[in-house]
């Protein structure tokens, strides 16, 4: 055991399986002082909604907030590529004293004429939320003014954590849909959530659905279109990945227009199986679509397994930690980590709740820690005290990794290779595969 120790106030979020009892702390604001991995509010609201790639994205605060570009999560476009530009309204001090709205106003006005967008989000940081600068009705006088939709979003940071962040961009969302005609939409069709294109996945997965007869009406957050979204209510199921960021906007269009939904993953070869056979199952009065999911399981299956035997032979036996923003994502690498005969060794999530814990505590080995919101520290610690060979996490994971002298695979914003998906999983193996098999790593201190 190291001598690394823990904050009393953290301890009930951490659960060692095989000690008693079961309980984890989660889905509560961050311990000050504690440096959480976590993002804030806007943070979220910016990760959902910046893949509409034809709407101007509009950050109503200091500059310091609008760092968070399209260069930390490269959400990739077919077409337009108005998200890839991030603009500010570079609050000072005078705007703070005297308020930011005829800013706001004038630079809503100036970009819509320039850049003359489908639609504009205008985002609410916590300097807004504090001087109260009226976001709503500057919106709707511009949105009036250009006849588009101009939408607020309340993602003052301070106000909760980054899956709150998720909610009010899901609110946005909600006032596009139900705006467009679905006159043309066929009756085998779906909306595809949750799922951001950071390397061309979503292209990947809706080309599997056409191969197997299902429509995408709309992608949402990923390639995201204004007008697919607003016409999005005409298909008849939601398909959510990810355990947090969509699953309000489709409760809400399951409320509003009856749309049901189904959660799946899109990640390693069991999920992406399952996620073709469940929505295939809701349209078995087609029983077509169910035969042509299996004949494409079955193809890339064979496709990519020798090489993946392969890379098996050299992975097999080590030992990996997993630290995500949503926990779904976390069982989804347990499975794909296990295809590869590896050994989880510490499971973490920065927004899972008491459910998704129980699921992990049940899909985990005797000895694997999982962590609710943690910190560099504790992440650092149960690397070191569980002999880890690999961390699997995001863009402030990955230092750690470094610094603990273990490789790293970067999960999250800034790869460009798509990891979902057959393809994807074959991606992923190899990736595990060349930085566990580095030999910088015998130069490292602790190991
Ligand atoms: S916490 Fe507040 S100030 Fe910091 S990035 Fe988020 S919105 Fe901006």
């Amino acid at each position: 055991m190291t001598s690394i120790p823990i904050l009393k106030e953290r301890e009930e979020q951490i659960y060692q399986k095989g000690s008693e009892p079961f309980k984890m702390k989660c889905e509560k604001h961050s311990l000050a002082g504690s440096v959480s991995q976590r993002a804030c509010v806007f943070c979220g609201s910016r990760v959902v909604l910046y893949p509409v790639a034809d709407a101007l994205h509009l950050i109503h605060g200091p500059i310091g907030c609008a760092a968070y570009t399209w260069d930390i999560r490269g959400a990739l476009s077919s077409g337009p590529e108005l998200h890839r530009l991030s603009f500010s309204t570079d609050l000072q001090e005078k705007d703070v004293i005297f308020g930011g709205e005829k800013k706001l106003y004038a630079a809503l006005t100036e970009l819509i004429e320039q850049y003359e967008p489908k639609a504009a989000f205008v985002y609410s940081t916590c300097i807004v939320g504090i001087i109260g600068d009226d976001v709503d009705s500057i919106c709707r006088k511009v949105g009036k003014e250009f006849g588009i939709p101009v939408l607020p979003v309340h993602s003052e940071g301070f106000k909760g954590t980054k899956k709150d962040g998720y909610k009010t961009a899901c609110d946005a969302l909600a006032q596009l849909v139900g705006t467009g005609q679905t006159a043309d939409l066929g009756p085998i069709s779906i909306n595809i959530m949750g799922e951001f294109n950071i390397g061309g996945e979503a292209w990947m997965i809706k080309e599997y659905y056409r191969q197997i007869g299902v429509d995408v009406v709309s992608i949402m957050t990923g390639d995201g279109r204004v007008d697919d979204i607003k016409r999005s209510h005409g298909a008849k199921l939601n398909v959510v990945q990810c355990s947090g960021s969509m699953t309000h906007l489709a409760e809400m269009m399951k409320e509003k227009y009856g749309i049901p939904f189904i959660r799946v993953s899109y990640f390693g070869i069991e999920d992406m199986a399952q996620a073709l056979y469940d929505v295939a199952d809701y349209f078995k009065e087609q029983p077509e679509i169910m035969e042509k999911a299996q004949i494409l399981v079955r193809s890339e299956v064979n496709r990519i397994y020798p090489e993946l035997k392969k890379i098996k032979a050299q992975v097999c036996g080590k030992r990996a930690a997993i630290y995500v923003g949503g926990a779904f994502k976390a069982f989804s690498l347990i499975k794909a980590l296990r295809y590869l005969g590896m050994e989880v060794v510490l499971a973490g999530s920065q927004t899972g709740n008491e459910k998704d814990y129980e699921i992990l505590r049940d899909m985990c080995n005797d000895g694997t820690v999982i962590l609710d919101d943690a910190n560099p520290l504790e992440l650092s610690k149960y690397i070191i005290e569980k002999n880890a060979d690999l961390f699997i996490g995001g863009v402030k994971e990955r230092p750690i990794a470094y610094k603990m002298g273990i490789g790293f695979c970067d999960h999250n914003h800034e790869r460009k290779t798509p990891l979902a998906g057959f393809e994807g999983m074959l991606n992923f193996a190899h990736e595990v595969c060349q930085t566990i098999t580095s030999p910088v790593w015998q130069f490292t201190s602790h190991r």
